[in-house]
């Protein structure tokens, strides 16, 4: 029997860092055809989904932060979206090779390159069964995909955030640091707050408490995570009320 669809949208958020080598820069084809084919996997099951790619992989703003900086940090985050932009176009591709129909939406209008970020629009094209991907974050400096994702789902009602990360989900200290870390089933917004666990950024995390858009930090390096986490099964780390 199919398992019972439990998601029936979702805002998927990939690290642009997971689009490369473990501890690299870049984009590589193994790894971006690695989640290409768990999207497609997952789609298949009927799941409407949007992807929120960063950008970290070749650019963070943050990095730029300083009065010393060369490049002024507010420059530095556009330079960031349009790296998330870069990202986007790659993964658009790996995903129609496997037989997707996709749209990129940017929140920056690049009319050459992508469609503009319009929700009523992206809305369209998830109930045409189409997977969107969103670039250029929302499109203002000093905040990170993080906030875009969660921006996103509250837009486009979205069940769920699915942050996936390097990680099995949310411990109490960082795990490829520490070997006594706990990794936590359930947590509350208020929570990952109080202990000052590092799941998002505070404006996503904000964004969801007020709006009681549960997030889900799971592990996307485990084969078929992404199917098994619109499936409603148990991985990762489940944030709510
Ligand atoms: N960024 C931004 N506004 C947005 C989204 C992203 O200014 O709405 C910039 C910001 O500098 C950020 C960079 O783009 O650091 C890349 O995104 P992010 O750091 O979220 O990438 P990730 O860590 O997920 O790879």
């Amino acid at each position: 029997a199919t398992p019972q669809l439990r998601y029936q949208r979702v805002v998927l958020k990939l690290s642009g860092e997971s689009l490369a080598d473990s501890g690299g820069r870049g984009i590589s084809s193994q790894e971006m055809s690695d989640i290409a084919e768990q999207i497609r996997q997952a789609h298949s099951s009927g799941c409407q989904i949007a992807i929120v790619i960063g950008g970290g992989n070749i650019l963070r703003g943050a990095q730029f932060s300083g009065s010393n900086a060369l490049v002024q940090e507010a420059t530095a985050h556009y330079m960031g979206m349009l790296a998330t932009v870069i990202n986007s176009l790659a993964m658009q591709d790996a995903l129609e090779t496997l037989g997707l129909s996709t749209r990129v939406m940017s929140a920056v209008p690049m009319d050459k390159i992508a469609e503009t970020f319009i929700r009523r629009r992206a809305i369209r094209h998830l109930t045409k069964g189409r997977v969107i991907i969103l670039a250029a974050g929302i499109g203002n400096p000093f905040v990170t995909t993080d906030t875009a994702a969660a921006q996103r789902a509250l837009e486009i009602d979205a069940d769920v955030v699915l942050k996936a990360t390097r990680v099995d989900g949310v411990y109490s200290d960082d795990p490829e640091k520490n070997p006594h870390a706990v990794l936590y089933d359930r947590l509350t917004y208020q929570q990952v707050n109080e202990k000052q666990l590092r799941v998002m950024d505070a404006t996503a995390i904000a964004l969801c408490q007020e709006h009681a858009k549960p997030i889900l930090v799971f592990n996307f390096k485990k084969s078929g995570s992404i199917v098994r986490a619109i499936n409603g099964e148990t991985v990762g780390t489940w944030i709510g009320s």
